[in-house]
């Protein structure tokens, strides 16, 4: 089986599961206690804390822990949305229409029933906001506006470092969701210039249900999620110790290895996509030809059902995706498509591929007739069912 979900999520690196390890079991103490267990536990979680701090260039103090990247987007934008409202700043938020569901639905249940007003940034056939219009779109009330660094369905890459110097001109707080990028890119939020910013250990070969939201010192945000004191009053709930420090441990193999993965990556993922394209007739790119994720091919083939060739790349032997992984089974079609301009059925046809650390050059030659096999054959049975009978 040839595993190219990598987008949707990633393997527990062997050496994240044994620095978890000992927190399942001997070093079981509640961090919040006050005896030596709780010590213990407690100084493992500020640990981890100051390394993910370091590697993202910010204080430990801006640093939340989540359970995961979905909980981070909902804090950062209901957090900052509400405190910005209480505090009489305004109600508008600014958002695109590629954004992870974490996102966009949050935005919308703020905008539905919450009395919040949304603004939608356009997007060209590649996904890409344009600066100027999100300068436009920003006006007086506006507080909040979410624009992801890196898109999980098409891989395009935002303009986010110059988005968040013209947020800061104009008072606005500027989230990312930067949960595909770690590995991958960029992750200095001092570079980045943004005020909250979400990650999912996941996606970077750690462990499942954490995650973290950065959020700049002097930021606003009202908790979601009420109960006791941790995380300085903004996230109740007992600390996960074994997933945070698995969490710090799998950034910190993403980082050191980070050039090495994105000359990695990038090659493997310039042979799937000229691969394919030359094999297999009316497929598209989707997404930025060059500026996307160095891990990230997204294609759609207009006279295919995703789902039918999922099944049938999956009983060939290759692991895939139609868009993300959260809407992998939906018969809808993309929205993300669907706002890139494609047409109905080009949006039902998605299909995404995203290689990783261990995919070998074998690997990607094998996927490419894989494809190539299961699309004829999908063709074969479509135009057999359009004989008349
Ligand atoms: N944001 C993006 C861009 C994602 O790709 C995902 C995962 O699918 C999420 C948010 C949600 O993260 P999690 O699975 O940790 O809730």
């Amino acid at each position: 089986m040839i595993y190219l979900d990598h987008a949707a999520t990633t393997p527990v690196d062997p050496q994240v599961l044994a620095a978890m390890q000992p927190y399942f079991s001997e070093l079981y103490g509640n961090a919040l206690s006050v005896h030596r267990y709780g010590q213990k536990a407690d100084y493992a979680v500020e640990q981890a804390r100051q390394t993910l701090a370091g590697l993202l260039n910010c204080k430990p103090s801006e640093i939340i822990f989540t359970s995961g990247g979905t909980e981070s987007d909902n804090l950062a934008l209901r957090g900052a949305a509400w405190a910005a409202r209480q505090q009489g700043r305004g109600h508008h938020l600014i958002t695109s229409p590629v954004e992870h569901s974490a996102v966009g639905r949050t935005v919308a249940q703020l905008v539905e029933s919450m009395g919040f007003t949304a603004t939608c940034l356009p997007v060209d056939a590649a996904g890409r906001v344009n600066p100027a219009d999100f300068d436009r779109a920003c006006v007086p009330g506006t507080t909040v506006a979410s624009v992801m660094l890196a898109s999980n369905e098409i891989g395009t890459l935002q303009p986010v470092a110059e988005l968040a110097a013209i947020a800061r001109q104009r008072g606005v707080l500027l989230h990312t969701d930067a949960v595909q990028a770690p590995g991958q890119l960029d992750l200095d939020v001092q570079r980045l210039g943004v005020d909250l910013l979400s990650l999912s250990a996941h996606k970077f070969y750690g462990p499942k249900g954490i995650g973290l939201l950065y959020v700049r010192e002097g930021t606003p945000l009202l908790p979601v999620q009420t109960g006791g004191s941790h995380e300085a009053g903004r996230r109740a709930g007992t600390h996960s110790t074994p997933l945070i420090v698995g969490m710090a441990r799998a950034l910190a193999l993403a980082t050191a290895a980070q050039a090495q993965r994105i000359s990695h990556y990038t090659a493997r993922r310039d042979q799937l996509i000229a691969g394919l394209l030359a094999r297999v007739p009316g497929l598209q790119l989707t997404g930025h030809p060059v500026d996307r994720l160095p891990g990230h091919a997204s294609f759609t083939l207009p006279d295919v059902e995703a789902n039918q060739l999922l099944m049938h790349l999956d009983l060939r032997g290759l692991a895939a995706s139609s868009a993300s992984a959260c809407k992998t089974g939906s018969p809808e079609p993309s929205e993300v498509l669907l706002a890139l301009g494609y047409a109905v059925a080009a949006a039902r046809g998605g299909l995404r591929l995203t290689v990783g650390k261990d995919t070998t050059a074998a690997d990607i030659d094998r996927a490419i007739d894989i494809v190539a096999e299961a699309v004829a054959a999908l063709r074969r049975l479509g135009a057999r069912s359009r004989l008349p009978v």
